[in-house]
């Protein structure tokens, strides 16, 4: 049998935790090939990770193996999407961002939780990002500060300023200055004719 076969017909036991400590155990004490047989299925499944990751204790890496691949954490190379959205908080038609990719309302300045790295939209939450702050951060400009309302994951993004759908000034200010998220005012914004 291959070591990827074997792998393979090990990880389909590794469903319980109990199992995975086992496998991981397993792991630890055998030759290193198989601990890096295993870092390639993982990267077959688009987890991609460091070398180093070999030296992670076998438990470890049997968990990143079974990742499913909605959850694969460090894409390297995210693919950057940059689409009009409607706003699920305030209902605005949010265009493109173009030159910059604009993943928030710039009218109420909210986001969702799509990404795990910026871009890749490989997160299964889809729970409402709200901004708690911003601050001013050299070259990139004013970055706002996010928070899952579902499951509390905070992030940042460079607000949008140039362009003919800048984010709201005032609402930016407000945030600068530690007032908190901006209110929402449904409804605002054009309507496009199409719908989700
Ligand atoms: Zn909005
Ligand atoms: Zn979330």
């Amino acid at each position: 049998m291959t070591i990827a076969r074997r792998l393979d017909s090990l990880l389909l036991q590794a469903d319980r935790r109990s199992k995975m400590k086992a496998i991981g155990r397993w792991l630890d004490e055998r030759d290193p090939a198989l601990k890096a047989a295993l870092l390639r299925r993982a990267r077959e499944r688009g987890v991609d990770l460091p070398d180093e990751t070999i030296e992670w204790p076998g438990k470890r890496l049997v968990r990143l193996a079974l990742a499913k691949e909605g959850e694969s954490r460090a894409r390297s190379n995210p693919i950057k999407k940059d689409e009009a959205f409607r706003c699920m908080c305030c209902g605005t038609w949010v265009p493109e961002g173009g030159r910059s990719p604009r993943n928030h309302c710039n009218v109420c300045l909210r986001s969702r939780h799509v990404d795990i790295v910026p871009g890749d939209r490989a997160a299964e939450c889809r729970g409402i990002m709200e901004p708690t702050g911003a601050e001013m951060a050299g070259r990139a400009g004013i970055v706002i500060r996010f928070r899952c309302l579902c499951c509390g994951v905070r992030t940042r993004n460079r607000a949008v300023r140039e362009g003919p759908y800048p984010d709201d000034e005032r609402a930016l200010r407000v945030l600068l200055a530690g007032g908190g998220a901006p209110p929402i005012s449904k409804n605002r914004g054009m309507e496009p004719g199409v719908e989700e």
